[in-house]
């Protein structure tokens, strides 16, 4: 008999972001325009993992060019196992990144990045243990946005 139970490592090239903390999934989803893709893109929600509890999965059936700034802005406790012929070739491990460029806006009226549109929005890293940034014209802080 055919097995169909969801294997999290059984596509023959892509991409898996693992480790994402539960409940992130869809947030990064949307972050890194996942929606754009032409390829399979699974979300599994609430996997029991050994070491962190409860965990959430994102499959990319191709190797794509992910932003790592992005993702390890919005978690940086999650990794990415690069998939070729069914064999993990790669692990890349986030970290917060000092700066972010034009992910999250700056909500600020009286801020210059709503005066003038073209200028990016420039995220800092204020404080490691709390994940802040503050926007680097008015020090306002950065908020991902609800779904
Ligand atoms: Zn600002």
């Amino acid at each position: 008999m055919e097995n169909h139970t969801l294997k999290i490592d059984s596509i023959g090239c892509g991409l898996v972001i693992d480790h994402i903390s539960a409940g992130n999934a869809m947030k990064i989803y949307r972050y890194l325009h996942l929606d754009d893709l032409e390829c399979a893109v699974a979300i599994i929600r609430n996997v029991k993992s050994k070491k962190h509890g409860i965990k959430d999965i994102i499959k990319v059936e191709n190797t794509i060019d992910i932003d790592l700034n992005v993702l390890g802005y919005l978690d940086p406790n999650s990794t990415i196992n690069v998939i070729k012929d069914g064999v993990i070739t790669n692990k890349l491990k986030l970290r917060l990144p000092p700066t972010i460029k034009n992910v999250v806006y700056c909500k600020n009226p009286r801020c210059i990045t709503s005066i003038e549109q073209e200028i990016d929005h420039i995220f800092e890293l204020t404080d490691e243990t709390t994940h802040s940034y503050r926007c680097i014209y008015c020090e306002q802080e950065a908020a991902v946005e609800p779904q």
